[in-house]
């Protein structure tokens, strides 16, 4: 207490330099039994973003940095309304799946003696973690142009509505004693599904229950949600019966940031999900899409009108083997097709004769193809049949051309430490996702051609 220093009433403190949420979170962390190891502590300095998390001292790989107690995860069975919630839960019922946990988080977030309150001191402000969805929809249209986001968001936005008209407002409304409609809004509720989206965790399935069970439904765990993502991460949730553990993965030297791994997801998934990208070409796990519905485009112009009506056979006949689909897309990463038995027999099929195609649907998809020789690895890509490698090259163009005529000026950018210092923050993130995807495709475009 001694070294406290005055605020000056900007919230920032004291004993160790931390400011006053940080500290008090600190606080109900060992108030609820969140064990932190004495080799990180609490940042805000130095840090990819906001908050986060730093060694203090050299840490070895398989350490545990810090445990979390179920009782102080925040879930739609922890929360002070959850008797409610459960005796409520059929009409709780949603798409996302995600109702229960919302709510809680918007009585929690708005109780004055939440349990979690220091916790929820953390929830950022929307134009702090600026998901896209928070974006005014003409500039997620003119920056995002051709990455998929903007029509990823759209999709969010009409279910957000759909499902605060059609479900929470109707729960909020039959029970007045827990809120009320001034305070519990629809803008409170996008602001909970940005925390849950940006924020939350879902603990996975037994391998035994995977193809049975839903997927467990998310929650908030505390400490763990601090730490920041990249995809050369140094630390890992795990899940055990008592408590939630970060455990490093590798080496983290004294005074490294500690980041956890949000998934193996490429920069769209990480702009549309978290309101960030990391830098092309950092993200070994970056990815592109080709929509399926491209392929189909491209098979039509490649094989011209006189087999129009073939080409329109070979799709029903995919779509009914539910290989490919009207919203579906294939991806494609930095070392080939990830998407590999769904664009391999899209292609096969596409480019086979009629006699061939009545082989196939009599047989069901023919005799079982030896999964090595369904390869699209960026080698095995060289190698395939010149007609594949046409029709793949047209979706690619074709992909490639939704973009807009931004490719050379993006790579004149990225490539100018001065104009890319010049770029707001949105198209800072925008141009790196915008370069990232589109090197992916001009390379795939090169092993075709
Ligand atoms: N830093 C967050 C905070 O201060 O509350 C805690 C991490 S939270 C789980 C996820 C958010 O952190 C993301 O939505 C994004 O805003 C930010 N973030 C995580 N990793 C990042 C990175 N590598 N670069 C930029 N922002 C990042």
């Amino acid at each position: 207490v001694d070294d406290e220093v005055a605020t000056g009433g900007t919230g920032k403190a004291s004993r160790h330099g931390l400011d006053d949420i940080l500290q008090e979170f600190e606080s109900w962390c060992s108030s609820v039994n969140l064990e932190l190891s004495p080799k990180v502590v609490l940042s805000e300095d130095g840090l990819v973003d906001r908050y986060g998390l730093q060694a203090v001292e050299n840490i070895s790989e398989g350490e545990v940095l810090f445990s979390v107690p179920r009782d102080a995860l925040l879930s739609s069975v922890t929360t002070s309304i959850s008797q409610v919630l459960e005796k409520e839960a059929a009409s709780l019922k949603s798409q996302s799946g995600w109702v229960a946990l919302i709510v809680a988080l918007m009585y929690e977030f708005t109780c004055p003696n939440s349990r979690w309150k220091p916790y929820l001191a953390l929830c950022p402000e929307p134009d702090q973690l600026d998901l896209p969805m928070f974006w005014p929809e003409e500039e997620r249209k003119r920056l995002l142009r051709g990455t998929g986001v903007p029509e990823a968001v759209h999709l969010d936005l009409e279910n957000i509505e759909l499902e605060f008209n059609s479900v929470v407002q109707p729960f909020l409304a039959a029970h007045p004693t827990l809120f009320d409609s001034k305070q519990h809004t629809l803008n409170l509720y996008k602001r909970m599904v940005a925390f849950v989206m940006a924020y939350s965790f879902q603990e996975p399935l037994e391998e035994e229950d995977e193809d049975e069970k839903d997927p467990n439904p998310p929650i908030m765990v505390p400490m763990a949600d601090i730490l920041n993502h990249v995809s050369n991460h140094n630390a890992n949730l795990e899940f055990t019966k008592d408590c939630l553990k970060m455990i490093s993965t590798r080496p983290i030297a004294k005074g490294e940031e500690v980041y956890n791994t949000y998934g193996d997801l490429a920069n769209w998934q990480l702009l549309h999900m978290y309101g960030f990208v990391e830098p092309h070409p950092a993200n070994n796990n970056d990815a592109a899409e080709i929509q399926m519905t491209t392929l189909y485009k491209a098979a039509l112009q490649v094989f011209g009108e006189s087999r129009k009506q073939l080409v329109e056979k070979k799709w029903k006949v995919l779509c009914e083997m539910l290989l490919v689909g009207e919203e579906g897309a294939f991806v494609i990463g930095r070392e080939g097709v990830l998407t590999e038995e769904e664009l391999y027999a899209a292609l096969k099929v596409l480019c086979m004769s009629e006699d061939e195609l009545e082989d196939y649907q009599e047989n069901e998809g023919w005799e079982e193809d030896d999964a090595a020789d369904e390869s699209l690895t960026n080698e095995a890509i060289v190698e395939l049949h010149p007609m594949w490698r046409t029709l793949l090259a047209e979706s690619i163009r074709l992909t490639l051309a939704a973009y807009g005529p931004v490719q050379k000026e993006d790579e004149a950018m990225l490539a100018d430490p001065v104009l890319s210092a010049k770029l707001s923050r949105r198209e800072r993130y925008a141009l790196n996702l915008r370069c990232g995807q589109t090197s992916i495709l001009q390379n795939l475009l090169r092993l075709t051609e």
